[in-house]
């Protein structure tokens, strides 16, 4: 007899993932995420990483962190609505208010967890949830928390969204509409000016999540809504302090109300410990250096653009992209999986990425360029796509 502890019913699963080929391990990294990395035992360049302005492992941030633990200990001890909330807290949310150019600032523990907490917070029964149909995990599971309907638009059709918009007006109290600020598969930039245009028309609130915006688009990293000058056009403004600002954690940033309202009813806020002083000591050190200096955003989209353009002229297809991230389109799923092999085994790391996460038969690897990289690394991983592309008759 199988006990019920053998987990049968999870291992039935897994070996479907192994039929399907899709079953993986880790890989694991050895030290910090650079621009060149030892990654299951070997040496490469990294091209995967969310670190797009080299802060993870920068001095001046590891500082900051050293100095917060001295004062503050290694965790917050509590929830901010109990004893939880530092002044550290505080000033983190005050600094990111001032740098995103809007009234308050609500910091949660992640970028996931800040979709989660927050949509269900701003939204009731009789509401209804417009989303574009490429948005982020977390905002569909931020979305099935809250009571309100939902339905999705295609991909930045702003016809879509429109005739959404009228048939669905009058049936719901209020609307939200939410989009990704950047598509993270294509590295396309949300019709932001129209979406507005279109949630004023309707009388609709407007949600952009900016994780791969923020420190990206925008004066010195403030992000999509800065990017296109509509400040206070925007109700809720979320970024991830994980990605570009390297540390960890989430906020929405928009007005007075929004904070005070997730203030009391934002679960993650009342459930969950709040952020470790070493991540706020390191965040606020990251956004007074963007709010000291563009020469982190400007490295970055000089990297961006050298290798994008260098990319394109050797023939690679890189997509609709607008942004550092920059997918080269292989289409195969199984010859995708294979280019991104090959340029492990020569040096490069890029992952791959197919059905389901995008469309079949546009398989993809995200090459996503740094500040941190040097020229010389951006031109050794041209030089090992050409040879890969070439040895696999990607490239002519
Ligand atoms: C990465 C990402 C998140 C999650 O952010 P974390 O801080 O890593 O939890 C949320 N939304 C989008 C669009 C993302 O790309």
């Amino acid at each position: 007899m199988s006990s019920v502890h053998e987990l049968n019913f999870l291992k039935e699963k897994i070996n479907e993932l192994k039929e399907q080929g899709v079953y993986r391990k880790l890989p694991v990294l050895e030290g910090a995420n650079e621009a060149e990395i030892i990654l299951d035992g070997k040496k490469v360049i990294n091209l995967s990483s969310n670190n797009y302005l080299g802060f993870a492992n920068h001095p001046r941030l590891k500082k900051a962190a050293k100095e917060a633990v001295e004062k503050y200990g290694v965790g917050a001890g509590a929830v901010r609505t109990i004893v939880g909330n530092m002044d550290i807290h505080e000033e983190l949310e005050e600094i990111l208010a001032k740098f995103k150019r809007e009234e308050a600032a609500m910091v949660f523990q992640s970028g996931f967890n800040c979709n989660a907490g927050t949509i269900q917070a701003i939204t009731q029964k009789g509401d209804l949830i417009v989303s574009d149909e490429l948005n982020h995990a977390s905002i569909i599971d931020g979305a099935r928390l809250s009571k309100a309907d939902k339905t999705i638009y295609k991909h930045s059709d702003m016809n879509h969204l429109e005739k959404v918009l009228k048939e669905n007006r009058d049936k719901y109290k209020n609307i939200l509409i939410i989009t990704d600020g950047v598509f993270s598969m294509d590295g396309d930039i949300a019709k932001l000016p129209e979406i507005v245009e279109l949630a004023e028309k309707y009388e609709a609130m407007t949600y952009v999540d900016d994780a791969h915006g923020s420190g990206v688009l925008g004066e010195s990293g403030r992000g999509t809504v800065d990017h296109f000058g509509l400040h206070g056009r925007v109700d809720f403004s979320i970024g991830t302090l994980s990605k570009a600002i390297g540390v960890i954690g989430g906020y929405v940033a928009g007005s007075k109300t929004m904070q005070e309202w997730l203030n009391h009813r934002g679960r993650p806020i009342l459930f969950s410990t709040s952020l470790p002083p070493a991540a706020v000591g390191a965040i606020i050190e990251a956004i007074k250096m963007l709010m000291e200096t563009t020469e982190f955003t400007d490295r970055l989209w000089d990297n961006a653009k050298y290798f994008k353009e260098k990319l394109g002229k050797l023939g690679f297809d890189t997509g609709n992209s607008q942004t550092p991230i920059t997918p080269v389109i292989i289409g195969d799923e199984a010859k995708t999986m294979e280019f991104s092999r090959k340029l492990f085994e020569k040096g490069v790391f890029v992952s791959g990425i197919v059905y389901p996460t995008v469309p079949k038969g546009t398989g993809r690897v995200r090459c996503m360029v740094t500040a941190g990289h040097t020229k010389e690394q951006l031109d050794r991983a041209v030089d090992i796509f050409e040879k890969v592309g070439k040895e696999m008759n990607i490239l002519k």
